[in-house]
């Protein structure tokens, strides 16, 4: 029912020449009829890779929109623009924006309806910190990003939600299934308290030190529909792994 997402955040990773390589791996090697497959570069790599990407079954999304539709705001980037180019994805409210440009939820949300009039398809992160997990707060910290993200909208159809326990990206530390699996049940129980959408047909995506060795039993959880991928989406045959895993 659920059809399973791998979408690859290359962060501020890469050069034009290693995403002609990373792409033109990809490109030929995706086979995703039972699996929808996503990449996102930097902003200054997307007119690239939906270049390299066009006839190959790879979509190409953003890792972050302004939430103005436009004006006098150097250094951001629309929605509308991302569209225009031809994305079709795009990756809202990042640990690493939460943690480094102090993204709110309250933005995260703006974000969220500047990517929706564009026409966008908006894969919105969640997650707790290891200080929170240990403190036994994570599903309170969740509960409250995704009500502080998504209570506002009236049609969130097609969303994406992205569990990222953040003391698991980055850091090769993932969480066992079994977390993962509690945290997207939970999460998508919650979800069926946000108006606008279907929480059965929402897909909720694991993130964090996702990798060919771990991504088999990860898909297994009832209520994980796909993955978030840092690391792993920069080399060709492990996002490709990790893709065939999913499928
Ligand atoms: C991410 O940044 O979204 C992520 C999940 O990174 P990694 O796979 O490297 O942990």
């Amino acid at each position: 029912m659920r059809q399973p997402l791998v979408a690859g955040n290359w962060k501020m990773h890469g050069s034009r020449e290693s995403v002609v390589a990373l792409l033109g791996a990809l490109s030929t090697s995706v086979k995703c009829d039972a699996v929808d497959v996503a990449v996102c570069p930097a902003f200054v790599h997307l007119p690239q890779a939906l270049e390299l990407s066009a006839s190959s079954p790879v979509s190409v999304g953003a890792q972050d929109c302004s939430a103005f539709d436009e004006g006098a705001y150097t250094g951001e980037v629309a929605a509308a623009m991302l569209a225009d180019l031809g994305c079709e994805w795009v990756i809202l409210g990042h640990s690493e924006r939460r943690a480094y440009h102090h993204e709110s939820d309250a933005l995260v949300s703006a974000k969220l309806s500047a990517a929706i009039a564009a026409g966008l398809r908006p894969i919105v992160c969640v997650g707790e910190t290891r200080t929170q997990r240990e403190s036994g707060e994570a599903e309170a910290i969740v509960a409250a990003q995704l009500a502080g993200a998504l209570a506002e909208h009236g049609n969130l159809a097609g969303l994406v939600v992205a569990y990222e326990p953040v003391w698991a990206i980055g850091t090769g530390l993932t969480a066992t299934p079994e977390q993962a699996q509690d945290m997207h049940a939970y999460i998508r129980a919650e979800l069926a308290s946000i108006p606008g959408l279907d929480e059965q047909a929402t897909r909720l995506l694991y993130g964090g030190s996702v990798k060919p060795g771990n991504a088999d039993e990860l898909f297994a959880q009832v209520d994980i529909d796909g993955a978030l991928v840092g690391g792993a989406a920069l080399v060709a045959e492990d996002f490709q792994a990790i893709v065939n895993a999913a499928a």
